[in-house]
């Protein structure tokens, strides 16, 4: 495999090759497009599945001390005044009366719109929560919000998830959903939608301990990209300094990875003391402590939480697997994916359409995709076939030749070296678990 390691691929490289092969199209393309908004295709959504499902296995299903939870998009319009949104979840914004866009002041080192020149106004505050009505009558008690993060959820859940579970600290709570923030200024493909998922972890600690399980979830999560794939000279951890800290943050880290834009956050992890069940608690009336039977004490959990946007993890993704190398004589387009991540895992093709060669390709393909994503294709020549799947990311393709009906052979090709192996086909879908086993 050759080493592109220093190699990047530019946006527009990653947005046209989305397009062409069914990753991400454009919302409402045949209406404009709406901005910002973005339609995960066929390959993109089992990219994105694929993801989800490698984020829950790690922090849900092989842990005994995490839980999982799916909550609703709307709540309680008081849940956003105990967690601060509704007063403080706004960005100072400055705006260009001339060609009405606004940026984030922080964005911007300059009092000039960038895009006509004029003087821009002075920063003010911008509710970055989509608002909606609940019910038939559209007044100021019907008011409701799409939650800007799935995090509020789980801190309202505590008591429910520790008392049916019967945990014991230290636990967790892990949620994967949309979140929808009215970002001022978004673009950068998917890196930054105003309707986007999240996958967050709100793990409970005993105070005291939370600087203890803060490093050992930094050092987790930043793990979990570098083992689905991601070079490590691509990942890097940035600590917030003290000005950039929310006001009840101890710590926080981004986990940061190199996008075609440069060094960004793709996740970030934060130690976010006993803010969020101290607030509910005063919000709701309700006692949000943990009651330690070891010393017979009553305590508010600190929270350490790691949240992630699956989105920018799929750019991560791609954007890190995208190589271009030359195959017989030809530049050659390569998604390298992580077996686990790659949305079609084995190709299964027949070296041409002649009937002959049809239904023992069918009884592979019937056999492999029993056990693997699997695509049947028997259009155009082999070649093309071969670069289609690469350009898709299959790590393997099957093919099966005339040869194949005497010896009862076929070829397993590897799209990463290119090579190729003769095996026997009643070995195929043990080899092919083999090499595919993700772990
Ligand atoms: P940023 O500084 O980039 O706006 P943030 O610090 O506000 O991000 P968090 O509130 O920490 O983001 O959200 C956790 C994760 O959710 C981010 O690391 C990111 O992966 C994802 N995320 C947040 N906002 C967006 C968005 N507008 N579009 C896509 N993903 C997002």
């Amino acid at each position: 495999m050759t080493d592109h390691a220093t190699q990047r691929v530019e946006m527009d490289q990653l947005v046209s090759l989305c397009k062409r092969r069914g990753f991400v199209f454009q919302s409402s393309e045949i209406y404009g497009g709406l901005a910002s908004c973005w339609d995960y295709g066929p390959l993109g959504v089992e990219l994105k599945r694929n993801i989800k499902n490698a984020w829950w296995k790690a922090v849900v299903q092989s842990r005994d001390d995490m839980a999982g939870i799916e909550t609703s998009i709307i709540m309680h319009p008081k849940v956003w005044e105990a967690s601060g949104h509704v007063a403080g979840f706004h960005d100072p914004m400055v705006e260009c009366k001339t060609c009405n866009q606004r940026w984030r002041a922080t964005d911007l080192d300059t009092d000039i719109c960038p895009q006509c020149g004029t003087k821009l106004s002075e920063p003010r505050q911008f509710n970055l929560m989509f608002k909606t009505f609940m019910g038939p009558v559209e007044d100021q008690s019907s008011i409701v919000y799409l939650r800007p993060e799935t995090a509020q959820g789980m801190f309202v859940n505590f008591d429910n998830v520790l008392s049916t579970t019967r945990k014991k600290l230290p636990f967790g709570i892990a949620q994967i959903g949309k979140s929808f923030r009215n970002e001022i200024t978004t673009g950068n493909f998917i890196f930054r939608t105003r309707e986007f998922e999240q996958m967050e972890i709100e793990y409970f600690v005993k105070p005291g301990t939370d600087e203890q399980w803060f490093k050992y979830w930094v050092n987790e999560r930043y793990s979990w990209y570098t083992k689905l794939g991601i070079k490590k000279e691509h990942l890097r951890l940035r600590e917030h300094a003290k000005d950039e800290l929310a006001h009840y943050a101890k710590r926080c880290f981004d986990v940061e990875f190199l996008f075609p834009i440069g060094w960004s956050e793709c996740e970030g992890i934060a130690n976010r003391s006993d803010f969020d069940l101290t607030q509910h608690a005063k919000f709701s009336g309700k006692s949000l402590t943990y009651f330690d039977e070891e010393n017979g004490e009553h305590f508010i959990p600190y929270i350490i939480e790691p949240s992630a946007g699956v989105d920018r993890a799929a750019l991560a993704f791609l954007t890190d697997a995208y190589d271009e190398d030359v195959a017989d004589g030809e530049k050659r387009i390569v998604l390298r994916f992580h077996p686990a991540i790659a949305p079609v895992k084995v190709a299964v093709l027949p070296l041409s359409k002649k009937e002959t060669l049809t239904p023992l390709a069918k009884e592979v393909y019937a056999e492999v995709r029993r056990c693997f994503a699997t695509q049947y294709d028997d259009s155009q020549s082999i070649g093309r076939r071969y670069r289609r799947q690469d350009e898709i990311g299959t790590p393997f393709c099957v093919t099966i030749d005339f040869q194949s009906l005497e010896d009862k052979q076929v070829t397993i090709r590897d799209r990463d070296t290119m090579d190729q192996i003769r095996v026997p086909i009643q070995d195929v879908v043990g080899i092919l678990s083999d090499k595919l086993n993700c772990e």
